[in-house]
């Protein structure tokens, strides 16, 4: 059986059926008060909430708005803390994972009445997020989680235990699950595509193909050089997470591209979706494989995404490797063929968690490690507020920080080879087998 359908799109995004980036047709002005580097949702946010305050703002992108993976990505919607309190205590400290925990209910409040106010037409539901347990021990640590996150959040969060999963997921491969009813679903690249309208009914210029190749300091702010000409600002605030490159060094040892990959089914027949999905949510696993996987908007195929690799594979490769994990939780779907297989960089940071923040005199805002949904956009807000001094700028995400790592002295994150290898040949064979033996 082909893996692909006759008509299969490797490389091209399911997402860009609907809402493909495209170009605008902006010059870049002389001057503005802030620059905003980057034109994914970081950015666009950025560049509303700073244009909201009264600052004459630009956006420049290396390519065409929101190519990044702000068009790729799962389009799952959440806002609780990536790593359990305890991790964050040990990172950050037990105040500053406190913080973090608290605000997650008002960062996941703040996107929603965002898309709301904006008017974006994403196909925003509220389907629940589901995480599912891969071994025993995986669901003994959710339940942890669970008990902190009522004790230290106002995010709601139910335990399901085994006997019950089949209401959600048809398979019995999981231990038990943690459910967060809040999370929701939207499609990834419609969101940035409201969100580029939100920016050009603000009269803000979002100019493509002119990445920032030199940005130089002086008495007064900022001189950018890109292929398009040079502007000039007071401020600058970088949005570039994941596609960081030179001149901004300092970002790049600490925020590296991790690359994350999806394939999407042919469409499916209602009664086998019903089966595979019956809680219809956002599902992603406790593996170190971290498979996450959603029905399509219009409910009728699967899209399903993981860590097929940590470095660039051809796309064949990785969606070869996706389908069999995918067939590994739900078997009836070995003969189906895949109608897309795409990838996109998410912005990883050491300490996996993102940091809003300045040096020397640029604002950022990066690092959501896979999560950025809400994350990138509420951030992204933030660090405007920050660079025009408005005290909304206020947040948690910048009492951490941005670790650098022995292994990544260098502009290219060449220690992902060996720890791809590391990760596929022994802790994902670790992780299945602890999961037979648990039964
Ligand atoms: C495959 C995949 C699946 C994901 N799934 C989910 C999910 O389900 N839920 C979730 O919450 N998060 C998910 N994420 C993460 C989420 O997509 C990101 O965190 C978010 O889109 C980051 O937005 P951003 O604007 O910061 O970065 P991006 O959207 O990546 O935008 C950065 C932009 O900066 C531009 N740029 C780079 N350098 C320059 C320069 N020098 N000058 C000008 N422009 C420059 C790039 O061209 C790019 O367009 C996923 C990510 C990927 C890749």
């Amino acid at each position: 059986m082909a893996l692909l359908t006759g008509e299969s799109e490797l490389g091209h995004p399911y997402w860009w059926e609907e809402a493909a980036p495209a170009e605008t047709a902006d010059a870049l002005p002389e001057r503005c008060d802030i620059l905003v580097v980057g034109a994914g949702y970081t950015g666009l946010s950025a560049a509303i909430a700073a244009s909201d305050c009264g600052a004459r703002v630009a956006v420049v992108e290396a390519g065409l708005p929101g190519q990044g993976a702000s068009s790729r990505n799962g389009g799952m919607v959440g806002a609780h803390p990536r790593l359990g309190w305890e991790k964050l205590a040990a990172r950050f400290g037990a105040e500053v994972a406190d913080a973090i925990f608290a605000e997650a209910s008002p960062a996941l409040n703040w996107a929603k009445a965002f898309i709301e106010a904006e008017g974006i037409d994403c196909d925003f539901q509220q389907t629940g997020r589901i995480q599912l347990a891969w071994t025993g021990s995986h669901f003994d640590g959710q339940k942890r989680l669970a008990a902190n996150v009522r004790a230290k959040s106002d995010v709601a969060i139910d335990v399901v235990e085994r006997a019950d999963l089949g209401r959600e997921i048809g398979t019995g491969q999981y231990h038990g699950a943690i459910v967060f009813p809040e999370h929701a679903a939207l499609h990834p690249a419609k969101y940035h595509a409201g969100m580029l309208a939100a920016v050009r009914r603000r009269d803000v210029p979002v100019v493509g193909h002119a990445p920032v190749e030199r940005l130089e300091r002086d008495v007064t702010g900022f001189v950018a050089t890109t292929p398009r000409g040079r502007v000039r600002a007071d401020k600058v605030i970088l949005a570039t997470n994941g596609y960081t490159t030179r001149p901004f060094k300092w970002h790049v040892q600490r925020v590296f591209p991790l690359p994350s990959y999806l394939i999407a089914t042919e469409e499916l027949p209602a009664n086998l979706l019903g089966h595979l999905a019956p809680g219809r949510r956002m599902m992603v696993e406790t593996r170190a494989r971290h498979s996450y996987f959603r029905l399509s908007p219009d409910g009728t195929r699967i899209l399903f995404g993981g860590r097929a690799s940590m470095r660039d594979v051809p796309l064949e490769v990785a969606a070869a490797r996706l389908k069999a994990t995918m067939c590994e939780i739900w078997p009836e779907l070995r003969d189906v063929r895949l109608s897309h297989a795409w990838s996109g960089n998410t912005g990883f940071s050491f300490g996996h968690m993102p940091h809003v923040g300045e040096r020397d005199g640029l604002h950022f805002s990066m690092g959501y490690s896979g999560s950025g949904t809400v994350m990138a956009p509420y951030l992204g807000a933030k660090a405007a507020w920050q660079a025009v001094g408005d005290p909304r700028g206020q947040t948690a995400y910048s009492r951490t920080h941005l670790p650098r790592h022995v292994m990544h002295l260098f502009d290219t994150p060449h220690f992902l080879k060996p720890a791809d290898l590391w990760y596929r040949h022994w802790v994902d064979r670790r992780e299945n087998r602890a999961a037979r033996r648990q039964g």
